[in-house]
């Protein structure tokens, strides 16, 4: 029989903890935090979210597997460790989660980064079912990345393998990047890079885009839609910025299946067969054909991830 498994999704503005087990998500609860702040004493709030919850689902601590948490940045799942935070948490290589989490609650504790939780989940219970070689892209303010070969997720030896996909380089000469690098897909076609990839645009005072506050891909897609040249422009520029990428991971990786998640997958239908017939044209696959899917889970892929990470031989 399986058991409930603790899982915590901490991103950059909130944390979501919830019960997960088989194929459904038992509660959850959020707890608003501030990533400029320190790790540590939002420990205490989320040991008081897990008790409440406990509560509230009659379960004891000691009926679930384990608690894992998904970072939002490098984690080594070997030594269960925050390895490198990117302006996030930035005290949170210093903690010990293990020993927090055995005082508090008598469990075992596992960690890994959050692209490769959502990707563990997807395996799980979404979009990459029965699939042992997969990547996921997650096309968010930045672009997550994540891989599985044979059955194991790719690790390195420094944690940070697969992981970087959104910093595969795009573009020789492209703009700056936040990881140092220079043209990165991240840097060239996401949330973050988009507005100031618009505003360098050629005509972009002419375009509807030049009137609006923050540029976000959900009014790209609606401006490209309405005919805006300046927005069909830049959508094309990103589609093709991602198909690269798609090739790239998978000349690198080998996989069966991409499965693309984010807010910009509202717009899958646009998304997903552009990048499957970039794939079919460019990428060397003489044994067949990349799929290239949506991913299903939403939100709740690195909740899910928590019971192959506490459970699986992953
Ligand atoms: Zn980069």
């Amino acid at each position: 029989m399986t058991r409930p498994a603790i899982g915590i999704d901490l991103g950059g503005s909130h944390a979501t903890i919830a019960l997960v087990k088989d194929d459904q998500v038992l509660g959850s609860h959020r707890v608003s935090l501030d990533s400029a702040q320190p790790l540590r004493p939002a420990l205490d709030l989320f040991a008081e979210a897990i008790r409440k919850l406990l509560a509230e689902l009659q379960i004891d601590a000691t009926e679930c597997e384990g608690l894992a948490l998904g970072f939002c940045g490098l984690a080594d799942a070997r030594i269960g460790r925050v390895v490198s935070t990117n302006k996030k948490y930035e005290d949170a290589p210093s903690i010990d989660f293990e020993s927090w989490c055995r005082l508090e609650f008598g469990l075992r504790f596992a960690i890994e980064n959050d692209a490769r939780m959502a990707l563990l989940g997807e395996r799980h219970a979404g979009a990459a079912r029965s699939c042992d070689n997969v990547v996921m892209i997650t096309l968010g303010t930045g672009i997550g990345g994540a891989a599985m070969i044979e059955g194991k997720l790719l690790r390195g030896k420094h944690a940070q393998a697969g992981c970087l996909g959104g910093h595969l380089p795009a573009r020789v000469g492209g703009r700056p990047c936040t990881c140092g690098a220079i043209g990165c897909l991240e840097a060239e076609a996401s949330g973050w890079s988009l507005p100031l990839l618009a505003h360098e645009w050629r005509g972009f005072s002419a375009s509807k885009l030049a009137g609006q506050g923050n540029i976000d891909f959900k009014m790209l897609f609606e401006l490209a839609d309405a005919g805006d040249r300046v927005a069909v422009e830049i959508l094309d520029y990103c589609l093709m910025v991602w198909a690269t990428g798609a090739v790239g991971l998978i000349h690198a990786y080998d996989p069966e299946r991409i499965v693309m998640g984010g807010g910009v997958m509202r717009s899958a239908e646009i998304i997903l067969p552009y990048i499957q017939t970039y794939v079919n044209q460019h990428a060397w696959t003489p044994w067949g054909k990349v799929e290239i899917v949506a991913a299903q889970l939403g939100n709740d892929a690195g909740l899910f991830g928590a019971i192959p990470l506490l459970t699986g031989n992953v």
